[in-house]
């Protein structure tokens, strides 16, 4: 049992919160003015588990290096090189040492956008090494993963992979498709899940092929959308439509699908993405950081989209933060206030449904995740309660409960006490500094 002096319940801070979690689930919440024998107390407001929608670790070992200067496409060269250096034993423990910066900022379940699926110039004995690596680095950690398994087919619209390309790219969908029927997954943590990495890297024809997979597994499909202008030029002059609308022919929307970043949109792809259920991640820290611009979230939110968040390149890793980011940029689009209420804002930084578990509230039946922020600090001193969830960041995080475990306390991970080390130790070493 863990006792809350506050907690988020039902849309509202509460005071002297009963959590009786069985296992990885909560049993029962009460309200009790003081917490019972045995009962761990957990100071300041806890909230629900946060959820990181939109995840590749391995660019984790990018932050602070890439300059600061360039495009997109320039930054994309410093990714692959990174890339290009990763075994399945660098890869587990650069996951596992990012995943516990995750924990650390109180993230439960984290979706991977995994495409870094074979070595440079051939196969691994198990080509389901390097996702195997991702999901132990979740176990390690003490992180809910959906392993999202990315279709990589093409360098854009049916030019071959080239270069460090061939590490991420099968032959044809059927052959991803044939590398998640060997996968097997033997933990309550972890999930498989489904990816198209773009329409510039996944030819139309072999699309249906990746959300039928999706749907007969009854398993998340997420895809990167019209992060770049130049996408969406490109995929014009190949199929005379917009990345959302060629996705909507193919019978890739609708509930079960999450687009990630949805920036450039016109009017048509915000009816065709909201009026289908598909959900959208948007990854406002990291579209800032490639100088991605700013996208319609008012909009796909009204037209019916859930929204979710991700830190995707961990420029930042704060959920809360990124789903502030979102209303900032909204107010920076539109030129006023107030586009998402906190409640909006924190079931953005709360959504575990486009990852496919079934967590981010205090109730009965959830996922047992409580991540308590710290009051008592100067950034949140004077804050009313009802606000704290809109101001709140990572660092303000003390515990973590997931899945019932208590894997954060006082703000040190339990398993990782030396978290930061770890993580600065496995990037310098593949940076060679
Ligand atoms: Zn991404």
């Amino acid at each position: 049992m863990f006792w809350c002096e506050w907690a988020w319940l039902d849309g509202a801070p509460r005071a002297g919160v009963l959590v009786d979690v069985d296992g990885p689930l909560i049993r029962d919440v009460t309200t009790v003015d003081t917490p019972p024998a045995g009962a761990r107390r957990l100071p300041g407001l806890s909230l629900p588990g946060l959820a990181n929608g939109h995840s590749h670790a391995f660019h984790r070992a990018l932050r602070g290096r890439t300059g600061g200067r360039g495009t997109f496409w320039t930054w994309r060269e410093t990714m692959y090189a990174v890339a290009d250096r990763l075994d399945p034993e660098s890869y587990r423990r650069l996951a596992a040492a990012v995943y516990a910066e995750m924990v650390l900022a109180g993230i439960t379940s984290v979706g991977e956008f995994h495409y870094l699926h074979h070595p440079s110039g051939g196969r691994y004995d198990d080509p389901t090494a390097m996702g195997a690596a991702l999901v132990a680095a979740a176990e390690d950690a003490g992180i809910r993963l959906t392993l999202l398994d990315t279709c990589y087919l093409s360098a854009g619209f049916g030019a071959p992979a080239e270069g460090v390309q061939r590490r991420f790219a099968d032959a044809d969908a059927d052959s991803w498709a044939h590398r998640l029927e060997e996968f097997t997954v033997d933990s309550q943590r972890v999930r498989l899940g489904a990816a198209v990495h773009s329409v510039r890297a996944v030819p139309a024809e072999q699309v249906p092929v990746v959300a039928e997979w999706s749907r007969r597994a009854g398993a998340p499909l997420h895809v990167h959308l019209s992060e770049q202008r130049k996408e969406n030029e490109a995929c014009l002059a190949a199929h005379g439509c917009t990345p959302a609308q060629l996705l909507e022919s193919l019978g890739a929307l609708g509930p079960g699908t999450t687009a990630v970043h949805a920036t450039h949109l016109d009017e048509r792809d915000i009816a065709v993405l909201g009026g289908s259920g598909t959900g959208v991640c948007l990854c406002p820290t990291t579209e800032a950081d490639l100088g991605d611009g700013i996208g319609p979230a008012s909009a796909l939110a009204a037209a019916g989209s859930p929204l979710s968040v991700g830190s995707d390149g961990h420029s930042v890793l704060d959920v809360l933060g990124e789903a502030q980011a979102v209303e900032a940029g909204q107010r920076l689009r539109a030129e006023n206030r107030g586009h998402f209420t906190t409640n909006a804002q924190l079931a953005m930084a709360t959504a575990h449904r486009g990852l496919g578990w079934n967590a981010g509230r205090i109730a009965p039946g959830c996922r047992a995740d409580l991540v308590s922020v710290a009051l008592d600090g100067p950034r949140l001193a004077g804050v009313p309660m009802a606000a704290v969830p809109v101001h709140a960041r990572a660092d303000d995080v003390r515990h973590v409960v997931a899945d019932g475990e208590h894997v954060v306390r006082n703000g040190a991970h339990e398993r990782f006490p030396d978290a930061a080390q770890r993580l600065g130790a496995v990037i310098e070493e593949l940076h060679g500094t």
